[in-house]
């Protein structure tokens, strides 16, 4: 046994199932395999309605206990887990690379940001702060109390396979509430480690739950459950939406992160290859799939064919492997149907008058690689510049003056993040302000900070940005109360 897989919990030698503090069985195991090399990392548990119901029924179990400790006492749990993630790095990273394949550097990065998010929100568990507001009655006091939400069903990604649950769970213990985890079902040993060292946190028995399975089934289940008072997803805008209609039926809040086709506009710069740098590493982290990657680059005429030049060379640069090979830049995809996706998407590209900018070249033959690719002469209306893609995929658009760009920035069911690099401030806040993205990042690239608000608008989100002081307004709900003293006798 390698020793990252000593972090899954297990019950009768297999994989188990998180539920009330214990490691619980399935009736039913499917493979997972590492994209690397097709090898199984591991047999993943699946629940069944049953299990769904015994996680949400542990989940409430734990609910009056978990709220009724003192904001500094949960935070105290969460610091802990922080420093238990940090304590288990290389093995919580060498999981995550076997399941869903991104380099070793990156999912390191990845245990240390997880770990950062669960800090901000140790603190914020103390600072579930209401307000005073002056009343209308003599004497009296109005106030408003932030009090725990509920049960909350966590639907996470295997694209961030630690800090997707990690950025759901730490703010909703900070809350008071708790938790019914569903991981994606290409990468749900992460989640399942992660939920694992809660308890030698200090956390209650069944505050956090696991159920593993396919979306349509375990994933839905969870949803339609009439005890589940939140949900927080992570993923695509068309399952995000289903999850709204069936949660608007019985009106239970929702916290939606989806898809993104996120731009980088290139107005003017000191140094383009600084430019450059900047964005390839935003469209090529995690080999293109992270919801806020760079995807589309908006370049002004004059300053197109030495920024494409640029892209190309550092593109180029990238090497395409394993993500355990030190030397990897660039992992595999998930899957071969993603892969087939994206290549799929750069033929159609190319087919519609896109031009290659980036050298073909081959890749491993053993496993869903792609070498990362620059489009250039991409126009508006071609599918590489308005679909989601998901893999290492730069589409240039050249386009004459800021209102050009922001119409083209715009021109996308999508408003997740934008990059502008402007030397001008004057153009730089023009475009912050003209397009409809969550998060605009001036001179720098579509990289997020763990204290900060995140979160898309239109089709990349609804509901509270996560992250930050915002989430709070999630996994909370309001009580006012109207204090009075007694009348005199
Ligand atoms: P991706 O394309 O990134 O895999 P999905 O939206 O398909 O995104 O999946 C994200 C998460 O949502 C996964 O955990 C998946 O199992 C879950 N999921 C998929 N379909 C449903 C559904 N109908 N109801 C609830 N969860 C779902």
């Amino acid at each position: 046994m390698t020793d990252f897989l000593q972090l899954i919990p297990s019950a009768e030698g297999a994989p188990a199932l998180l539920i009330g503090g214990e490691a619980v069985p399935a009736t039913e195991y499917e493979d997972v395999t590492d994209p690397a090399t097709g090898a199984v990392v591991a047999a993943q548990p699946l629940a069944g309605n049953a299990e769904v119901d015994r996680a949400v029924r542990a989940a409430g179990a734990a609910a009056t206990t978990w709220a009724g400790l003192p904001g500094r006492r949960r935070g105290a749990v969460l610091l802990r887990w922080a420093q238990l993630l940090r304590e288990n790095s290389e093995a919580l990273a060498r999981l995550a690379t076997a399941e869903m394949g991104k380099p070793l550097g990156e999912s390191r990065g990845e245990v240390e940001r997880a770990a950062s998010e669960i800090e901000y929100a140790a603190g914020e568990a103390a600072r579930m702060t209401g307000q005073t507001i002056p009343g209308d009655l003599p004497e009296a006091l109005v106030v408003t109390e932030r009090i725990p939400l509920g049960i909350i069903a966590a639907i996470t990604p295997w694209n961030f396979p630690i800090v997707s649950p990690v950025r759901k769970i730490a703010p909703a213990l900070a809350a008071g509430d708790t938790v019914v985890v569903k991981p994606a079902e290409e990468a749900p040993f992460s989640a399942l480690a992660v939920v694992g060292l809660l308890e030698e946190a200090g956390c209650i028995p069944g505050a956090v739950n696991v159920v593993c399975g396919a979306g349509p089934m375990v994933g839905a289940a969870l949803v339609e459950h009439p005890g589940v008072d939140g949900i927080s997803f992570t993923g695509s805008t068309s399952v995000g939406r289903r999850i709204a209609e069936t949660a608007a039926r019985r009106l239970a809040p929702v916290q939606l992160e989806l898809g993104g086709k996120n731009a980088a506009y290139v107005h003017s710069a000191v140094d383009l290859g600084r430019v450059a740098d900047e964005i390839v590493a935003a469209a090529m982290q995690c080999t293109g799939q992270r919801c806020t990657a760079i995807s589309r680059v908006v370049v002004e005429n004059d300053l197109a064919d030495e920024l494409v030049a640029a892209l190309a060379a550092r593109v180029d640069a990238l090497t395409v492997g394993p993500g355990t090979d030190p030397g990897t830049n660039v992992g595999p995809l998930v899957s071969m149907r993603q892969q087939h996706t994206v290549v799929d998407h750069v033929q159609r590209g190319l087919a519609g008058g896109a031009i290659r900018a980036s050298a073909e070249r081959p890749v491993p033959p053993d496993g869903p690689y792609v070498a990362p690719v620059v489009l250039d002469h991409v126009t508006p209306d071609m599918a590489v510049a308005t679909e989601e893609i998901f893999g290492p995929v730069l589409s240039v658009l050249r386009v004459e003056g800021l209102d050009e760009a922001i119409a083209v920035v715009n021109g996308t069911e999508y408003g997740l993040a934008a990059s502008v690099f402007s030397t001008d401030m004057d153009v730089a806040l023009r475009f912050m302000r003209g397009v409809g993205s969550g998060m605009v990042h001036v001179n720098h690239g579509t990289a997020s900070e763990p204290h900060v608000p995140f979160g898309g608008v239109a089709g990349s989100g609804m509901g509270a940005f996560s992250i930050g002081d915002t989430a709070k307004e999630f996994f909370t709900r309001l009580r006012v109360g109207y204090l009075r003293a007694p009348a005199p006798a």
